[in-house]
């Protein structure tokens, strides 16, 4: 660890909220700084049984994302992939519209055997995780089924439906988590969001919508992060009133938003003690509810990604150090 490292936190413990590719940029920038005082906390609302398989899109992105093996240029999957499997399926006329590389499908071969035999998601998670090598604990929202599901003019989507064949094409009008009601937080997260060595909790630039909102639809998992006794700080994944990537400022406007850092403030108002937005934007501070702390928020490298984890984490120990000044 840098010098710079330890100033940032002592010894305390960060929890971050995740979805899949924009999220696991900056776990990955906090992975670096934190090692195994990081807990990921995941969205599973994209979760789906696909060919007879549970694939955890979001979990694994974190997975090859946090253990080097990601693929950079498709976004997702691995990067040493070939696509055997695929081309047979093709062969076979079954469905091709989800891609599974060779050596991603073992992921989800395994894991729905180990789910078959009745393993939680939470183990089987955590073991993967030491295989890869990573260090921080990364833990579904909830061993519960939630679905994520797109209500368009064309009727009610599955999520992988919408986000992949449909390549998000469709109007949203809602967006619902099926099954939410009856799942849990896990006693992980619950043990994570309640340590009292607990420093920081980061929600990623991750789809406050399709990636964030799953994960505070759990029962419990907002009172949670309110008893925390940390701050909350979120990273706004529009930029220059774009996302970055994907499809957040289309959902945005759909959904009769516009697509600023306000509305990102908005969204998550009485959750987080403040936003962390780009400095090409900090001319919207003033119309954001709370504090905003403003820096370059557009990871293209590894680097970038551990400087704004830094700049996060700082930001979310200077709330905490006001708070403690004024009480
Ligand atoms: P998905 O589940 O794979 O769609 O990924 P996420 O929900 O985790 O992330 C999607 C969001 O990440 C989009 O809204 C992007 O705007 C945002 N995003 C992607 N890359 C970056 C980046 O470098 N900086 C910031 N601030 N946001 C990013």
């Amino acid at each position: 660890m840098t010098a710079a490292a330890s100033t940032i936190t002592t010894k305390g413990r960060v929890v971050a909220l995740c979805g899949g590719v924009g999220g696991a940029k900056l776990a990955f920038g906090l992975a670096r700084i934190l090692g195994d005082r990081l807990t990921v906390v995941v969205n599973t609302g994209d979760d789906f049984e696909h060919l007879g398989l549970h694939i955890s899109p979001d979990l694994d992105t974190v997975l090859y994302t946090l253990s080097g093996l990601a693929n950079r240029e498709l976004g997702w999957g691995r990067g040493d992939e070939s696509w055997n499997f695929m081309s047979v399926l093709e062969d076979l006329g079954a469905e091709t519209w989800f891609r599974l590389g060779d050596r991603d499908l073992a992921l989800h071969v395994e894991r729905t055997r180990q789910l078959r035999a009745g393993v939680p998601l939470t183990g089987i998670i955590a073991a993967f995780a030491k295989r890869f090598g990573i260090e921080a604990e990364i833990l579904p929202m909830s061993d519960e089924k939630v679905s994520t599901t797109v209500v368009t003019p064309e009727g009610a989507l599955p999520f992988q439906r919408y986000f992949v064949e449909r390549r998000c094409a469709p109007v949203v009008r809602e967006i619902r988590f099926d099954g939410a009601d009856k799942a849990q937080p896990t006693a992980q997260v619950r043990a994570a969001l309640g340590d009292p060595g607990l420093e920081a909790v980061v929600i990623c630039p991750s789809n406050p919508f399709l990636s964030i909102d799953p994960i505070l639809a759990v029962p419990g998992m907002r009172r949670l992060l309110q008893d925390a006794g940390a701050p909350v700080v979120a990273v706004s994944p529009i930029i220059g009133g774009k996302a970055v990537k994907g499809p957040t400022g289309k959902i945005m406007a759909e959904l009769g938003l516009a697509a600023t850092n306000m509305a990102i403030g908005d969204h998550y108002r009485g959750l987080v003690s403040g936003l962390v937005i780009d400095s090409g934007d900090a001319a919207e501070r003033g119309a954001i509810d709370g504090p905003t702390h403003a820096t370059a928020t557009l990871m293209s490298t590894d680097d970038d990604r551990e400087r704004l984890a830094r700049e996060a984490l700082g930001f979310a120990l200077r709330l905490a150090a006001a708070k403690a000044a004024a009480t």
